[in-house]
């Protein structure tokens, strides 16, 4: 069975990883990402991650590399298209030749949210599903569509945007894209700490804000109710434009607690049409090794010659 080099670059942390045949996850390192030194210091940094699990006695040579990176991914060039404040000077950078180049191995590249989400409809959560829906809730709402275990890339590699769809419940609220209204100015993590803030509350972030509600505190838990309902609708309303087999919830705020959970879910419920609503809305499964899981799901599914020794 052959091996793959599975890599995740986040904004604040890089992780890689063997991906075996049979899923299984070996050698993870993982170090911070040199957010505001330059692309060239991030992939330095990728590079020498890369070197650590590569270069473990013992190991083996993988086939190929797959890396889930922040940023819009050109998915014919493996360049970044765009990317946020979060990675200054990412945009633009040639990051499946680059790393090809530097570790002299194939490489597919796709965005760090699509790779989470392959990787748990093909590996994980949604696995045996036909037309999985998976969003990831956490600092920023993303996610991408997997149906029969392709993602819907788009022309420019930018589908899944699902944070910047309109929401009644952010109207007049500033989106961290420049827009205004958008469900992730109401729904991330910051705007629940934000909508806390503005209640009279005082916190350090939204992970306090969680701890507070578990508590009992009343603006708390309105916090948390208002920023989940908003992405519930949010979901409801792409389970009637998509009709999924099953939506994948993920993301740092997926596992807060039950108060966010049954919030989002009730929402989501009471916005789909009514023969839609028996549609199931589960957990995340790989946690942390999604898009490294996923990322090298791209890369079979790019390398198909891989993909038959694989199976
Ligand atoms: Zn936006």
């Amino acid at each position: 069975m052959t091996t793959l080099l599975g890599i995740d670059l986040g904004g604040t942390k890089i992780a890689a990883a063997f991906v075996h045949g049979d899923g299984r996850v070996h050698l993870r390192h993982t170090a911070a990402t040199p957010a505001n030194s330059g692309a060239g210091a991030v992939l330095d940094a990728i590079v020498g991650l890369a070197r650590e699990v590569l270069d473990t006695e013992g190991a083996e040579t993988p086939a190929g590399c797959g890396i889930g990176a922040a940023g819009v991914i050109d998915p014919k060039t493996g360049s970044v298209v765009s990317a946020t404040d979060s990675l200054p000077g990412w945009s633009g950078t040639p990051l499946r030749s680059e790393l090809e180049r530097r570790l002299g191995l194939p490489v597919t590249a796709i965005n760090d949210v699509q790779a989470h989400a392959l990787g748990e409809a093909v590996r994980g959560a949604g696995a045996g599903h036909g037309t999985v829906l998976t969003i990831a809730a956490g600092t920023g709402i993303g996610g991408a569509l997997v149906v029969d275990g392709r993602l819907l890339a788009g022309r420019h590699g930018a589908a899944g945007h699902y944070g910047h769809i309109a929401s009644p419940a952010a109207i007049g609220r500033p989106c961290p894209c420049g827009g205004t209204g958008h469900v992730e100015a109401v729904a991330s993590g910051p705007a629940l700490h934000a909508l806390y803030a503005e209640s009279g509350g005082s916190a350090a972030d939204a992970l306090e804000v969680f701890a507070l509600a578990a508590d009992g505190d009343a603006r708390a838990v309105s916090a948390v109710d208002r920023a989940a309902s908003a992405l519930g609708s949010m979901i409801g309303g792409l389970v009637n434009e998509i009709d999924p087999d099953l939506v994948v919830l993920g993301g740092g705020l997926a596992g807060s607690g039950e108060t966010w959970w049954s919030a989002a879910d009730a929402a989501a419920r009471s916005e789909m049409l009514p023969f839609l609503r028996s549609c199931a809305i589960v957990p995340a499964r790989l946690a942390l090794d999604s898009a490294i899981v996923g990322a090298t799901v791209a890369f079979e599914q790019e390398h198909p010659l891989t993909r038959e020794t694989r199976l």
